[in-house]
């Protein structure tokens, strides 16, 4: 037939939006519409340092694909992706293959190693809901081994590697969890070691500085440990090497150092930097006017020359303008070239706490962490509308 078909890879952040905006905007039988997704749910990956601290239910963090899409108008393929094959037009997924005239990438990143040894054997990830499940356990875990083997202190050590977001927000869980922990296994609270270790000379490197000291002072006094100006070197089943050769012990490290463009894109032959790809204004993959990519795995630079940061605000603004700009194509109609505008960051210190830059002005503390709710009941209110609000919103 001469439907044009859409193929949209992932169902995070940047394919949600795609999908939904697409079974707004098109047209009865303008288009095929298929929505390929490793697991039949969309995560909030925002929210995921809550469950791996085990603050918060994973149930709490994740959403049926079917609750968020019209199955009348989008075909939901829960599969893996295995190959992108951009010369054939084709998608092969682990149990079948697609052909399509669009493609929207948007499988998000994966763990940064830098190629440092261990770190991919030996830490944990906070990437999925699989993941995150499994730090939780874990922890848990290392509480009733030490019970057993009361000399090794080394169960009750938990090294955070990298004091970026994703760690800060980590740390500020993982300490508010602790003492909970240390009642349901008869621990003293004074044994148990939660260390985030971060390589540059600041945590939170380029962000407000007053804001970083206020972070970093509310962490440490729920006992959080910094050791900033500190690369991990390696990382070894029992423990890490930082800096000039010292050995920290523990029997968990979470690594948070940041992440790259899905192996996905680089297999498939198109250029990247870190993994990613420089999409061209309209969110396309240079030399392939009919493959978008958003997210994690594509890269997008300011008036300075600087990537933006690879967040949701972005993905989710990118699968705006990627379903403009298919809907214009099928049309024949002119392409939008992609603006990103950015609306603040607020990050969460754990219950009651954040800090944040939003609407050009600094907040702290109380007042941070409702702004972090709102946000968070915003998303689930733009994917999913007032009955995922109360559903999965957390109010207090
Ligand atoms: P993702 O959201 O990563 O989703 C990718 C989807 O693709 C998933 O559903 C996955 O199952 C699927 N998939 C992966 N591989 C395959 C495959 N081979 N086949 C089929 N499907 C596949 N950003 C913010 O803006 N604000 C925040 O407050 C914030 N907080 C964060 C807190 C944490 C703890 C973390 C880890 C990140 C946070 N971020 C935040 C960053 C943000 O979550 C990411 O930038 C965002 O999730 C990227 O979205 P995406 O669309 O690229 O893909
Ligand atoms: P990141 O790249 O932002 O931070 C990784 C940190 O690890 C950096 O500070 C880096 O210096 C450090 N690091 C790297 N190698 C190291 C080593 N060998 N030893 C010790 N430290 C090392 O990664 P992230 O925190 O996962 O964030 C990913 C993206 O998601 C970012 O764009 C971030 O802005 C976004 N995010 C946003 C929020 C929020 O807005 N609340 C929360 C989480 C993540």
């Amino acid at each position: 037939s001469s439907i044009p078909k859409i193929v949209i890879l992932g169902a995070g952040y940047g394919g949600v939006m795609t999908a939904l905006r697409l079974q707004k905007q098109l047209n009865y039988n303008e288009a095929d519409v298929t929505l390929v997704n490793k697991h039949d749910y969309h995560y909030i990956t925002t929210h995921l340092h809550m469950p791996a601290a085990g603050t918060d239910s994973p149930e709490n963090a994740r959403v049926s694909i079917s609750k968020l899409i019209d199955e009348f108008k989008i075909d939901f393929v829960k599969s893996t992706v295995v190959q992108i094959r951009p010369q054939d037009r084709k998608v092969i997924l682990e149990d079948g293959t697609l052909s399509y005239d669009y493609l929207v990438i948007g499988v998000g990143g994966e763990p940064e190693t830098f190629g440092i040894p261990g770190l991919k054997e030996y830490a944990l990830n906070i990437r999925s809901i699989n993941s995150v499940r499994l730090i939780r356990e874990h922890i848990e875990y290392q509480f009733a081994k030490y019970k057993r083997e009361p000399h090794r202190t080394d169960y009750l050590t938990f090294i955070v590697g990298g004091a970026g977001f994703t760690g800060i927000e980590f740390v500020g869980e993982l300490a508010d969890r602790i003492p909970q922990l240390c009642r349901e296994f008869d621990v003293d609270p004074q044994l148990v070691k939660l260390i985030n270790i971060e390589a540059a000379p600041t945590a939170l490197p380029g962000f407000d500085p007053e804001l970083v000291e206020y972070a970093m002072d509310v962490l440490r006094k729920k006992g959080v440990t910094f050791r900033i100006g500190t690369p991990i070197k390696e990382c070894k089943p029992d423990g890490v090497i930082v800096g000039e050769g010292e050995e920290i012990k523990a029997q968990t490290v979470i690594w948070t150092g940041g992440i790259r463009g899905n192996r996905l894109i680089e297999e498939a032959g198109f250029e990247t930097m870190r993994g990613r790809v420089k999409v061209d204004e309209y969110l396309r993959a240079p030399g392939h006017d009919n493959v978008y990519v958003v997210g994690d795995n594509s890269l997008v630079f300011n008036e300075e020359g600087r990537p933006y940061p690879p967040t949701a605000q972005i993905a989710m603004q990118q699968g705006v303008a990627v379903a403009h700009n298919l809907v214009a194509s099928i049309r024949n109609q002119a392409l939008k070239k992609f603006e990103y505008k950015h609306k603040g960051t607020v990050a969460s210190l754990g219950k009651g706490e954040a800090i944040g830059i939003a609407f050009g002005k600094k907040y702290k503390g109380w007042t941070a962490a409702q702004l972090k709710k709102l946000i968070d009941l915003r998303y689930l209110f733009i994917i999913g509308g007032i009955p995922l609000v109360l559903r999965k919103g957390k109010f207090f």
